[in-house]
């Protein structure tokens, strides 16, 4: 997060388009049902190191991935949640937040008053910064378990993803257990 060098950037997107060309010769994923065959939505962060299908052997057409920053439970994950759960069938839920993620221990101050300097106003919403990822996921499950949105909540998980290893470590849901976030 901050501010970093954009000196050297140049736009992807015309690259991307060429390689969708050779992916869409290549495209054998016809007729995938609209609904997650494994019933399942995984709400996780947007971190680029991140392969959400990869890291679980997910195929395409098994799962909803909800994403944002941080993988936090905003009200448009819980948007996402409603039409996943509703329209599409979905039963389970999965959270993935991970280790070195870019708000873990920013300092929201700054950022704000840069914010509201640069546009003037103030945001309607949360950066949702956090000091440990494991207490962030026992939030995130006890927002989802909060919400009288969510009507499926018998099978709700949550993991933190190591980027230096590739291992999932799942979190003990209940805040009174704060061990595991000790032990990381
Ligand atoms: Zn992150």
């Amino acid at each position: 997060m901050g501010k970093q060098t954009t000196g050297t950037f140049r736009p992807s997107t015309d690259d991307l388009v060429a390689n969708n060309e050779s992916f869409a010769q290549a495209f054998a994923d016809h007729g995938l049902s609209l609904g997650p065959k494994r019933h399942l939505a995984v709400v996780a962060c947007m971190d680029s190191r991140m392969d959400i299908f990869e890291m679980l052997g997910l195929a395409h057409g098994d799962a909803h991935i909800i994403r944002n920053a941080g993988g936090v439970i905003t009200n448009d994950v819980i948007r996402s949640l409603v039409v996943s759960q509703r329209l599409l069938d979905t039963r389970e839920i999965i959270l993935i937040h991970h280790t070195n993620c870019g708000l873990e221990g920013l300092v929201e101050g700054a950022l704000l008053d840069e914010i509201v300097e640069d546009c003037g106003i103030k945001p309607w919403w949360s950066l949702e910064s956090f000091k440990d990822p494991y207490s962030d996921v026992r939030q995130s499950i006890g927002r989802i378990l909060h919400s009288p949105f969510i009507k499926y909540k018998d099978h709700v998980r949550g993991f933190v993803y190591d980027v230096e290893t590739g291992r999932l470590t799942e979190v003990d849901p209940d805040p009174r257990h704060f061990s595991d976030a000790a032990r990381h």
